[in-house]
């Protein structure tokens, strides 16, 4: 079968799914692969739950069902699917990257977007080779524009969404030290974030570039448009930080007619991510009054820096990822932060290849710079370092811990990777 032909299939029932648990009537079921499962053992199954077609690559099931349709591979298809159904539409298709803050800024451009234009975005955080095509294959007929997060853990990722997302416009956030295990250096993490900007130099792109950032300046040469972003006078949209405990608030400078933005955001990193949301909706001349309002109305969900009050305590709970770049800022943030007895609680960072032992000793130099009034590291490479503070194994101990102390006006940070489960220490 063509893709053309599939494409016509997909317009009569214009819904994909790729997870039996969650079929609807009438969906076209994608039996992908896993490592841990096989879809097409799964394709009949979807066709007695409902599913109008099965699309497969297990060359047994031709003819067991005219429902089913035999493609070389699922997922190319998926990809090719979506990249069709991509070319149908004459809209903004604006792709966010980077290493830390791509949903924030994703949610927040959304949200700006969303005041004036019907707008789809990812759901969550489906960033990736399955959840990009997804995205794509849910933006429906009356589209006005697509936002799309694109994450990445080695080069040539960023590159082959481009092939079917065909971004007219793009943002790198920033490229930090994250997933330094499969990038193998800051200078891979730029390379393979920057295979965004290398599709928008080749289509006439567009980029929002945070002007802060020189590296940025770099990478983004030779891109027909960009539009800068940042604190500085030579930045296009500038803002700056207001206040920044226990919300952050931006002072505007220039080019946007905002004076200020009072978010619902903790912490000062979080300044680039309403930046970008601010360059985009002014571009794409929405007024100063809608923007602002939709960055003030959005509320971050999901222990990405969410401000939590509990029984006479206040906690940052950011335990949604880390990585060296986002640790040190959240700490930076929370070491500015005003107020008599601070706890870290900060779990392992993950996925840090050769350079994990030293990042960690970095993170804890970074600690003992400033006074706390107890810290405690929790799993990972914190546990072999040598270090003078708390110990603990896992966020299960570190939460039973916890229970057991009686903690009264204390303000605590927590943090760690998503796999140290953070959040657990709050029951
Ligand atoms: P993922 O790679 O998991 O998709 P992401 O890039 O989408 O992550 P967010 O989910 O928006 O990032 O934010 C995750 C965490 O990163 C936040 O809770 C915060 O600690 C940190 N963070 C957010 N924005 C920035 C930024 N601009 N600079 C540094 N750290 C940031
Ligand atoms: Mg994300």
């Amino acid at each position: 079968m063509t893709i053309d032909q599939l494409y016509n299939i997909y317009r009569q029932y214009p819904s994909v799914q790729t997870d039996t648990r969650k079929l609807k009537t009438g969906d076209i079921f994608f039996a992908l692969k896993g490592p841990n499962f096989n879809g097409n053992e799964f394709a009949s199954a979807a066709l007695d739950a409902g599913s109008a077609y099965a699309v497969v690559d297990d060359p047994n099931l031709a003819g067991t069902n005219t429902r089913i349709i035999v493609v070389d591979d699922v997922l190319t298809t998926l990809q090719q699917l979506a990249k069709h159904h991509r070319q149908q539409f004459n809209i903004p298709f604006i792709a966010i990257t980077g290493s830390n803050g791509k949903t924030t800024t994703k949610e927040l451009v959304h949200a700006v977007l969303t005041s004036g234009y019907r707008t789809y975005t990812t759901q969550g955080n489906l960033n990736n080779h399955i959840g990009i095509p997804l995205t794509i294959l849910s933006v429906k007929a009356d589209a006005e524009m697509a936002v799309i997060e694109m994450g990445a853990n080695h080069l040539h990722e960023i590159a082959s969404y481009c092939e079917y997302t065909l971004p007219t416009h793009g943002i790198i956030t920033n490229c930090g030290k994250a997933h330094l295990e499969g990038f193998g250096s800051i200078e891979g993490v730029r390379k393979g974030k920057g295979e965004l900007y290398d599709h928008l130099r080749a289509n006439n792109g567009t980029a929002f570039v945070m002007w802060d950032y020189d590296y940025l300046h770099t990478m983004s040469k030779g891109i027909p448009a960009i539009i800068k972003y940042g604190t500085t006078d030579t930045a296009d949209i500038q803002g700056v930080v207001k206040q920044s405990e226990p919300f952050l608030s931006l002072a505007m400078i220039k080019g946007a007619h905002i004076p200020f933005i009072n978010s619902q955001l903790v912490g000062a990193y979080n300044l680039p991510n309403i930046l970008a949301a601010i360059a985009v909706g002014t571009y794409f001349q929405l007024s100063a009054a809608k923007i602002k309002t939709a960055i003030e109305a959005y509320a971050p969900s999901n222990s990405r820096s969410q401000l939590i009050e509990k029984d006479g305590n206040k906690f940052i709970l950011d335990a949604y990822n880390a990585n060296p770049t986002s640790m040190r800022a959240a700490i930076e943030n929370f070491a500015a932060i005003q107020a008599n007895n601070k706890v870290l609680m900060l779990g392992g960072m993950a996925e840090l290849g050769a350079e994990s032992l030293q990042e960690h000793e970095g993170i804890i130099n970074l600690i003992k710079q400033h006074p706390w009034k107890a810290v405690i590291l929790v799993g990972g490479d914190f546990l072999q370092i040598d270090h003078p503070f708390i110990k603990m194994a896992n966020s299960t101990e570190a939460a039973a811990w916890f229970k057991g102390q009686q903690f009264s006006d204390t303000y605590f940070l927590i943090k760690g990777s998503r796999s140290m489960q953070m959040e657990r220490v709050l029951g």
